[in-house]
Parts: C-alpha cells; structure tokens; sequence
C-alpha cells in the first residue's frame, strides 16, 4: 500500500531475541501503512535467552499491541512485579524494597520524605517503605491491579516476570500474524552502498539477498551492523559498573508462595538475581571478572541458590557500556547490539522498548532519513542511558561494605559527575534532581538513598515548624490505611490462580 505516493519503507530486521521480535511486532502493528518488515533470525545462533524481569512501561507496550494480559501470561508463564528487594546493599544484613510506587504524598507543598525525614530525625518514624502500597503489598506477598483514580490503592504500578525462552516466541506468532516476513538462517555478508556506506541488504548463508531501506541491528552483543559493519564506536562504563559476566541456574521453587518482586542480593564479587516465574526460580549471579572467576561465581550460585538446579549454571559475559550512537548511517540498533547495562533495576527491556518508541515516532516515510530524525533519536536514546547507568552506580557506591575488594573499589571509585551532582543535591537538601525524560523519578531515587543508608544533611526546614506528634499521627493513620487494604488483596498466588482460571473459562 502507498501513502502520499509514497511507498512503504521495508525495514529489515536482524536478530528474532527480545529486541528484535518486539522490534518486528512493533513497527508491523503500530506502523501497518508505513512498514514493510521483514526479519532475519538463526536457530543455530540463538538468543541469549535471560532477561526476565521487567518495568511497569512493558504493559504500556504490551496494551499498545491489543494483546490481552492473561493471555500474555500464560504464554510466558510471568508473574506479577511489584518491585526489587535488595538486601545487604548499604551493609550486611540491611534490606529495603524499590517498589514501583510512592511514599506517602506531598503535604502543604512538602515532598512526604521530608516529613519522613523530621520524624526520623526526631526518632518518630518507622521504616520509609511502610509508608508505601506497593512495599506493603510485596512484603505481603499479596497482589491485585492498582485501583482507577486517586485512592491508596492506586499509588503502584506493576510489571511482569517472564520466561524470557517463551516471551520472543510469543512476540513471534504475534509479530507474524500483522504482516512480518520471516527468514530463518545465518546472514553471512552485509552489502553497502559505494558512495553513502549505507546498507543495501543482507546476504545469507545460502545466497539470499535480503534488500532494504532502513536495517534494525537486533543481532545481540555481537552487533553485526552496527558494531561490526558500520564500526560504530563502543563508549566502555566498565570502570563504573565493573560487573561483566552472569553465571545464570534456574531452580524448581515453591509454586504455591510465588513473591511478587525480584529479589537482588549483594554478593562479594556483585550481585545475584532471584525471579520467580510460575514453573520455576530464575537465579543468577552478576560479577566482576576482575574479582571473581567463572568458577567460583558458578560454585557459588550453586550453593546460593534455593530449590532444585534445573540446568547447570551457565556463564555470560557482556560489556557494560553503549555503541556511541545507536542510529547511524540507516542502521538503528536495538537491544544488546546497541548496549548494555546489567540487569541490576531490569531496565535491558525498558531501553529496547524506549527505542522502538522512539524509531515510531521518527519513523522515515517513504524509506527517506532525515539525518535531524536520526539525530533526535541518538539524544534520547543517548538520555535514557545515561540516567539508568547514573541509578545503576549509585547502588553500588551508597555503601559502607568493605568486606571485599569488589565493594571497596566500588564505594570509593569516582563516579560521573552528572551523578555526584545528583547526590549532592539529596546530600545537601534532601532534594532529587527534577527531569522530564528517562528513568527514574524520585520515589526511586529516594527509596535508594533512604535504603542504603545515605540520609541527607538537611530537608525542607518547613517540616520543622509543625507539630511533630500531629505528623506522626498521621503517618500511621496513612501506615494504618495501607496494612487494611493490603489485608483485603488476594494473594499473589491466589491472584494468578485466578486470572488463569478467568482466561481458561473463556471461549477459545
Ligand atoms: C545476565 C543477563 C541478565 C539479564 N536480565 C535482564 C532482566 O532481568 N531484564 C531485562 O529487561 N533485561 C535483562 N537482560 C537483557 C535481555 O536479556 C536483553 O535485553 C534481551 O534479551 C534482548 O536481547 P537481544 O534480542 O538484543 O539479543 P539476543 O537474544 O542475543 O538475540 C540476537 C538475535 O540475533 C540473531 N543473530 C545474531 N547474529 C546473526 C546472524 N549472523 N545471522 C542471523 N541471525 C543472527 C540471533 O539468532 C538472535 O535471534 C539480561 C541480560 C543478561 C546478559
């Protein structure tokens, strides 16, 4: 079909992991008289098939799609997301819960966490996550949808745990059923343009030419065209975010006390993951190879790991970092074939997901690139890394641990200065730097401070005026109000029990 005259532009994507059958479903759902898609994928080569947890936004997609939720579900055997518990962060034996949700609000045009802050101040307050929905209800174990409007029970998000083996195919038949065309094999050859150096089509293993205008590079860490055609330089964060291999073992686990977060412990070397699906235990030890070897990492999630082993752990190694542009020439990368930051807040999906967004709303019509698009696309791309390495470093350096090397290098190191400015802000005010784009707003900053142990020196100084025992009281009516409702969710089991029954008794 045409446009204006115009034809569709044929995107070809390379890779059918994550990145690209999102990729390929996206752009042929959302895009149907724009794109022409076609994607390339090798059984032979595989995906890397981790990436199980995920953030609130990947419903937004999924809704964006018309795909329904409990069939989506079931599909991938995915729980309910209500946060991460990070334990032994700040030091050994402390933990705190990032909910996807808030504290508390603001009061008299204070943020609630100065209030918070006074009464912690004058011994009065209890711990900052009984003052938050989603907190309470993850520590429950309990879970339902967050309400419509502006009651308590609409203060959270959620997102889903999923097996990232089913989701990819899941993304396939639906990616197929809207239009894309599919070509399984090795692509051996990329085929430029002489004077432009842009890509005209890949060439297979056994000869196929696949022609198009604009590439999507979802190759993974190799990064085939971006990386390895177009040379697209690679800007390395592995001196602030050392961790550089996963040693990855899934487990049986109890299917009747499924928790609905992600749970992330601090290890000597890193951290370890722990997902729970609805058929097993996603377990992962993320590590710094200057640290620790591959060995110990896999003996020590052995021993770490909860439930049966259902595989031997298996090790990954990746490069923390980002390709200086994810947009060049008329490749975009998405995925890992753009970059990486360890899964440490979930946020490889999310960054596929911005991407796809992005490329939507910069969409070359008629196969034409306007070079302010691509330029436009590289800032944001470029914005939503940055602000997620700045969170992701912060865990590491809000610390007092010195019981290893790994933390001693991470607690002292330097760290880029967008972030120093940041936590000099909360240091010296209590205040979280305001922005409009990217990842992550304040509850998620403040809930890291708080939880690491990093208070500020001051807060709103109005808190102080007011009667502390009038705060207090209503700080633990607010408490109060969230323990009832809490009470009165199903369980999180319970929930999805439900849910399947629900789609189960629907005609097919
Ligand atoms: C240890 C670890 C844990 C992670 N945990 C999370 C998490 O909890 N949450 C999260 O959001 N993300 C997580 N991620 C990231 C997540 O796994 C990825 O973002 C996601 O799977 C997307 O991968 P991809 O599609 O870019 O690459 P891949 O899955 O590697 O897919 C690459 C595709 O390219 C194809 N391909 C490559 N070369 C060729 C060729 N020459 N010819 C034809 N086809 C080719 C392959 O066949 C494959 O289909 C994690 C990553 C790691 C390493």
């Amino acid at each position: 079909m045409q446009r204006e005259g115009k034809p569709k532009t044929r995107v070809v994507v390379l890779g059918g992991g994550t990145a690209g059958w999102m990729t390929a479903a996206g752009l042929a759902k959302l895009l149907p008289d724009l794109a022409e898609v076609t994607l390339v994928e090798s059984e032979d080569i595989g995906i890397v098939g981790v990436g199980e947890a995920t953030l609130p936004h990947i419903r937004g997609f999924v809704e964006r799609l018309g795909i329904d939720e409990a069939t989506f579900m079931r599909a991938t055997h995915a729980t309910y997301k209500l946060g991460i518990d990070f334990r032994d962060f700040g030091s050994i034996g402390t933990s705190y819960i990032h909910p996807f949700g808030s504290f508390g609000e603001e009061v008299a045009g204070v943020g609630f966490h100065h209030w918070w802050l006074e009464l912690e101040r004058q011994g009065m307050a209890a711990p900052l996550g009984d003052y938050s929905f989603a907190v309470a209800a993850a520590k429950a174990n309990r879970f339902a949808p967050p309400a419509e409007g502006t009651s308590l029970a609409s203060t959270y998000g959620y997102a889903y745990q999923f097996d990232a083996t089913l989701f990819g195919p899941f993304m396939r038949e639906f990616g197929l059923a809207n239009g894309v065309t599919r070509h399984e094999g090795r692509v051996t050859s990329v085929e430029r343009d002489g004077d432009s150096g842009d890509v005209r089509a890949l060439v297979m293993e056994d000869g196929r030419r696949i022609e198009g205008d604009l590439f999507v590079d979802c190759s993974g860490f190799r990064s085939l065209l971006l990386g390895e055609t177009l040379g697209e330089e690679w800007e390395d964060w592995t001196h602030w975010l050392p961790c550089d291999r996963a040693a990855a073992m899934p487990c049986t686990h109890e299917t009747e006390d499924i928790r609905p977060y992600t749970t992330a412990t601090a290890m000597p070397a890193g951290w370890r993951w722990q997902i729970p699906l609805q058929h097993r235990m996603g377990n992962g030890y993320v590590f710094s190879s200057a640290h620790l070897s591959e060995d110990e990492a896999c003996e020590a999630i052995r021993v770490a790991a909860e439930g049966e082993p259902l595989a031997d752990p298996r090790v990954l190694r990746f490069r923390p970092g980002r390709r200086k542009h994810s947009w060049s020439h008329n490749v975009i990368g998405v995925g890992l074939a753009s970059g990486f930051l360890e899964p440490l807040e979930s946020t490889s999906i999310y960054l596929a997901q911005m991407a796809i967004t992005y490329l939507i709303e910069l969409f070359p019509e008629g196969g034409a690139i306007d070079g302010r698009d691509r330029d436009e696309f590289n800032r944001l791309v470029d914005i939503e890394y940055d602000r997620v390495r700045d969170f992701l470093i912060l865990h590491y350096h809000v610390t007092t641990r010195d019981d290893s090397e790994f933390w001693n290098h991470v607690r002292t190191m330097a760290v880029p200065d967008s972030l120093a400015a940041k936590m000099d802000l909360w240091r010296k005010a209590g205040r979280i730097e305001k922005y409009a784009d990217g990842l992550f707003y304040d509850a998620s900053w403040i809930a890291v401070y708080v939880g690491q142990g990093l208070l500020p020196d001051k807060h709103d100084t109005r808190t102080a005026f007011a009667d502390p025992h009038r705060v207090a009281a209503a700080l633990e009516r607010l408490r109060q109000e969230i323990d009832g409702e809490v009470a009165r969710m199903p369980v999180h089991v319970a929930y999805l029990k439900r849910e399947a029954a629900r789609l189960a008794a629907q005609p097919a």
